[in-house]
Parts: structure tokens; sequence; C-alpha cells
């Protein structure tokens, strides 16, 4: 079923891109809980991490690390660190079903994280 999300990919509802490529669109958060909250999300829809399939989805997977890794650096957090996410399911957090890895940084990471 489709989401917030892709209404955002088909730029039916507005979002602060800041990224995108031909699989994959990155945007901030909408409830930021960091000084940099972005979430990097596929293009096709697959609702949570138990729909990834190694064989199908690792070049998928590869460019949102890649995703994450360039907006880090263009954003200047890269060498301090940052966090990257998925939260799956009720248990992990998860609100919106289409996978979206977040991208938190700018400040010292708590952990356990809660
Ligand atoms: P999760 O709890 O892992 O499913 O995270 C969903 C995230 O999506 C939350 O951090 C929300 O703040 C964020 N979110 C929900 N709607 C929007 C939106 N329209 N634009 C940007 N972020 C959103």
């Amino acid at each position: 079923m489709s989401t917030i999300f892709s209404k955002i990919i088909n730029k039916e509802i507005p979002a602060n891109i800041v990224f995108e490529s031909d699989n994959v669109l990155a945007f901030n958060d909408i409830n930021p809980q960091a000084p940099v909250h972005i979430l990097i999300i596929p293009k096709i829809e697959i609702p949570k991490v138990t729909d990834i399939n190694g064989n199908e989805h690792s070049q998928l997977l590869g460019e949102m690390i890649d995703a994450a890794n360039k907006i880090a650096k263009d954003l200047g957090i890269s060498e301090d660190g940052f966090r990257l996410v998925f939260n799956c399911g009720e248990n992990g957090g998860q609100e919106v079903y289409h996978l979206h890895l977040h991208l938190l940084g700018g400040r010292k990471m708590n952990w356990p994280p809660g």
C-alpha cells in the first residue's frame, strides 16, 4: 500500500529534498530529532526491512548508503560521525511503511537509543 512517501516521490506533496537519483530520494525529516535528520528512501515501494531480499535489493541498498555518505560529507558531519537507522515494524518504532534510512547527526548520539 502506498504511503505519504510515494506522494513525496511523485512530487504530489512538498519535501525539502537534499538528494535525488534514479533510484533513491532523500529529504529532511519533518520532525527532526537531531540538527541533521534526513530520510533516505528507495523510489520503489518496499514496506520494511523484512521485505528486503539481498539478491534483489543489494544494489539499491548500496545506493542508499552511498547517498547517506554523500549527504553527510556535503553537510560536513562525516568526520565527526553520524547514525544510520532503519526502524522495522511496531517494536522497531516504524510509523511509515515505506523503507527509509534515517541519517542523524550534528550532535553526539546516545546509546542505548531507548
Ligand atoms: P519511522 O518512525 O522510522 O517510520 O519514521 C518515519 C519518519 O517520517 C518520522 O521521523 C517522521 O517525522 C517522518 N515523516 C513523516 N511524514 C513526513 C513528511 N511528510 N515529510 C518528511 N518526513 C516525514
